[in-house]
């Protein structure tokens, strides 16, 4: 079993704010690299909640040499339940971040989420990110759409502002940056809660939010258009 050792110079990235993500992980039998002081337990917890997530995630996260952390707080710096940090392959070895609040039924679906950014920033191309961004469009302006989640729908709800609710897929070549740069956020977002939701039908099901999301076409978009296969 491997150790790393990340300092200020491995992670640039980190500065002031994330000096707790530099130090020492240790290789876990998962493939994931724990925070060296991290209890047994807690290794534990989050390994088996990483080993239920897809398998083509699971080897892209190790294949990225994930560190993992449990948050100081209760919630991750970020102020959510769990954070990845440093998904574009510029910043080296990523970081994920588990808030306290996130050990429980839910971790699955939540280390499932983050791990999906990796395959959105990592493993596909800018093409294969502009068509998928396309046809989401295609199918979220079909018809009154909620989305997957309501966290994923708030980004949604924050790119039709953007564009003052104007959106078809010909505007699609007519965003200006501002607006655009909300509806990647908001394709890379729904794309991760979906990919949470097709593997852990439970996720988020005590929330009050009725999607109108046809998940069966939502997973076809994803398996055609992102290459994953989604159990
Ligand atoms: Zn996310």
């Amino acid at each position: 079993m491997k150790t790393i050792h990340h300092s200020a110079s491995t992670r640039t990235w980190t500065g002031k704010t994330y000096q707790n993500f530099l130090g020492s992980f240790k290789e876990h039998q998962c493939g994931l690299f724990f925070d060296a002081a991290m209890e047994t337990r807690t290794k534990r917890i989050i390994a088996e909640a990483f080993e239920r997530c897809p398998l083509v995630l699971r080897k892209l996260a190790n294949k990225s040499r994930l560190t993992v952390t449990l948050s100081v707080f209760n919630r991750t710096f970020e102020n959510n339940f769990c954070t990845i940090y440093g998904t574009s392959p510029e910043y080296g070895d990523p970081h994920l971040e588990v808030g306290k609040v996130a050990i429980g039924a839910q971790l699955p679906p939540f280390v499932c989420h983050e791990a999906c950014h990796l395959w959105w920033r990592r493993q596909l191309s800018e093409a294969q990110r502009l068509k998928y961004i396309k046809a989401l469009l295609v199918q979220m302006s079909g018809s009154t759409q909620l989305d997957v989640t309501e966290y994923a729908h708030e980004y949604w709800v924050d790119f039709k502002d953007a564009v003052r609710g104007k959106i078809s897929a010909a505007t699609f070549d007519k965003l200006d940056p501002g607006a655009w740069m909300k509806l990647r956020r908001f394709a890379e977002e729904s794309f991760c809660e979906s990919v949470a939701k097709l593997s852990f039908p439970d996720y988020k099901s005590d929330e009050d939010w009725r999607s109108t999301v046809d998940l069966n076409a939502r997973r076809l978009l994803i398996e055609s258009l992102l290459c994953m296969e989604v159990a």
